[in-house]
């Protein structure tokens, strides 16, 4: 029998697929681990339960208490996935550009959520940040996760994302491609690729242009849940041997491509992550691996980067159809 005792189980030991069309040209491996295959759809399921475990071990959650946390993306589905099996009440602070699906995601998990205006200065008593501090201040037994700065996020990486890929590649690993958002992931499987490898494992980070990790100021983009305009605790940039730049035009062609002709219905910034491992492919060989993580599946996006008229509407050129009903019937 193989049976789960509770979905939380379920978390992590993600599986590694290898690429073969759209590293057409190219002799190295392309490996990507599947991380929307977690039971939230996202490796933020690796922090919230990482996160959690230690906040509990620590006495600042205890039973009854709540999570409050400013987060309108993955990490939320992943606190209040674990908060509901554990128990625990979750508030979200959520900026109102944030779209009625994702909020609905949250509060489906039994999650309450605050929406804040997003044209107010960080320091406005109505911003989103302020209001999270005084929401984790005034409401009794509240902890405020802090994903940007709280170390269990890449320690989760480290314990667990890191070893399954040693172990599932048998250590034949010799690249590792991730985007950055808090930079969690790149650290901590990066930290322990470097480590177990005796330092042969090279730890690529992608970014959006324009984002501080590449050496932008944080200029715009829409790939979401990647790039930054501050300095996160949670990346630790001596563990990162370079960081390539992606435009948004090439990180949405290259997650409509990833759909089309492999089969991999995933995010943007898991676009933006292969562009960036192809291109370091270009020049590696035959003897290389590269393993990227594909941090979140597409369903999130249908309305954006799987939708014609919004892609049209920012410039970007739509995949070309694999085929329309009027050539099928020639
Ligand atoms: N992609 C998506 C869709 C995300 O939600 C995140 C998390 N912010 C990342 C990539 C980046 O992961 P990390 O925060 O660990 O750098």
């Amino acid at each position: 029998m193989k049976i789960a005792d509770t979905v939380l189980d379920l978390i992590g030991d993600t599986p590694l697929v290898k690429l073969h069309k759209v590293t057409a040209g190219l002799t190295a491996t392309v490996l990507v681990k599947l991380e929307y295959l977690n039971p939230g759809g996202s490796a933020k399921d690796r922090i919230a339960v990482r996160i959690i475990d230690a906040a509990e071990r620590e006495g600042l959650l205890k039973p009854g208490g709540t999570i409050v946390e400013p987060t309108s993306g993955n990490t939320g589905v992943g606190l209040a996935l674990v908060a509901q099996q554990r128990g625990y009440k979750c508030v979200f602070v959520l900026p109102d550009k944030v779209g009625e699906d994702k909020r609905n995601v949250l509060t489906a998990y039994g999650a309450e959520i605050v929406v804040t205006p997003t044209s107010v200065a960080p320091e406005d008593p109505e911003s989103y940040y302020s209001v999270s501090d005084r929401l984790a201040r005034d409401i009794p037994g509240a902890f405020k996760p802090n994903q940007y700065f709280n170390p269990n996020g890449p320690l989760s990486h480290y314990e667990k994302t890191g070893p399954e890929i040693w172990r599932d590649t048998d250590g034949t690993v010799t690249h590792f491609v991730a985007g950055v958002g808090t930079g969690g992931t790149i650290t901590g499987t990066g930290r322990y690729l470097r480590e177990v490898s005796n330092d042969a494992v090279r730890i690529i980070g992608a970014d959006p242009e324009g984002s501080v990790y590449s050496g932008g100021t944080g200029r715009p983009y829409l790939v979401e849940g990647v790039g930054e305009d501050f300095w996160p605790g949670a990346y630790d940039p001596t563990v990162v041997h370079e960081v390539i730049a992606v435009s948004d035009a090439d990180s949405f062609a290259m997650t409509r491509r990833l759909a089309l002709e492999e089969g991999i219905l995933v995010g943007g910034s898991s676009g933006m992550a292969v562009v960036a491992a192809l291109r370091a492919a270009e020049k590696l060989g035959q003897g290389d691996t590269i393993v990227v993580l594909l941090p979140d599946g597409g369903r999130g996006y249908l309305g954006k980067i799987f939708n014609d008229g919004w892609m049209r509407s920012y410039g970007f050129s739509n995949a070309p159809a694999g085929h329309t009903v009027a050539n099928l019937l020639e």
